[in-house]
């Protein structure tokens, strides 16, 4: 057990942690909702909605989204405020494809969260095959301003079956490409990707696999999923016909626990399960519903094996 004490004691690094050193302080993304739409929902190219998608496009709090971006940023801060008596925000443009629609939209939406004082930057939440240029100039723009400014990129998975059994309309291909590209254009951006775990016929390997990929690439921060069904998707569907069955805690827990064994230690972890914040919503497994209960039954699984952040991980 001697080595789990890399990160203040946790066994991997979580994304707080770098919030912290960055900012001195403890900082909190507050999540909002302005994009309505992405490329899948508009079957561009063909393209059909990821068959774990529900109609809200990952937003965490959709009853606000019909209200003005200032009033979002308004009552969620307050809120979070509140509840963990927070001082400095991040702005996560989290709901749908954020770079989707024009780049003028997204700039109008940076200039009026950057209105209030204690918003040091923003999370831009978006696909492999959403960046143009002019995204990346007003990235830059703010970053030379000395906001902060990190992108989430929905990658999902490495492996093109399963992006093809997601319809997720992107290859894996184009998500290393993407994250070459954002490296290239925007350097100072804090880059992080999302991944799911518990696709069908998931293997070990597949986990390493993973794993080795983001070891590899230039990025800063990784979030994991547990792939859950919602009400109204098509894994519902699969679900109800028996063609799917969602990964069980435990096997998750494993899986979790292998990845972080073999992911580059510098690369700081958002989460290690999601959970589904409408509950009303959740299909299956019923354990998704749970939020600390799951990240303490993956710390203690990791604590009582041993286990820790780059402990396979070699350059
Ligand atoms: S997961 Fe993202 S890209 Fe896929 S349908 Fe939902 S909002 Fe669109």
């Amino acid at each position: 057990m001697s080595k789990v004490t890399h990160w203040n004691g946790f066994p991997y690094y979580p994304i707080s942690q770098f919030y912290k050193n960055k900012f001195g302080e403890k900082v909190y993304k507050v999540p909002i909702s302005v994009a309505q739409t992405c490329p899948n929902r508009e079957g561009l190219k063909g393209m059909k909605v990821c068959n774990f998608c529900d109609v809200w496009g990952s937003a965490a709090f959709p009853e606000f989204r019909d209200l003005e971006i200032k009033n979002q940023i308004i009552v969620t801060k307050d809120r979070m405020g509140k509840r963990f008596n927070a001082n400095k925000f991040l702005v996560y443009f989290q709901a749908y494809t954020n770079t989707f629609s024009k780049t003028s939209q997204l700039k109008k939406q940076f200039d009026i969260a950057s209105e209030f004082d204690d918003v040091l930057g923003f999370v831009v939440g978006t696909r492999p095959d959403c960046l143009s240029q002019a995204v990346f100039e007003l990235w830059n723009e703010y970053l030379d301003k000395g906001y902060f400014l990190s992108v989430e990129l929905g990658v999902q998975s490495f492996d093109e079956k399963q992006l093809l059994w997601m319809d997720r309309g992107h290859t894996a291909e184009l998500s290393v490409k993407a994250v070459e590209r954002i490296r290239k254009n925007s350097p100072k951006v804090d880059l992080g990707i999302h991944l799911m775990f518990g696709l069908p016929g998931e293997t070990d390997e597949d986990i390493i696999m993973a794993a080795k990929k983001c070891s590899e690439l230039p990025i800063d921060n990784v979030k994991i999923h547990n792939l859950h069904v919602l009400k109204n998707t098509t894994l519902e569907e699969d679900f109800n016909a028996g063609e799917f069955k969602p990964i069980s805690r435990e096997e998750y827990t494993r899986h979790a626990g292998l990845f972080l064994q073999h992911l580059r230690p510098g690369i700081a972890v958002h989460r290690l399960a999601a959970v589904a914040s409408r509950h009303e919503e959740l299909v299956a497994p019923e354990w998704a519903k749970s939020k600390l209960d799951n990240y303490q039954y993956i710390l203690d699984y990791m604590k009582d094996n041993s286990l820790y952040q780059g402990q396979h991980f070699s350059s």
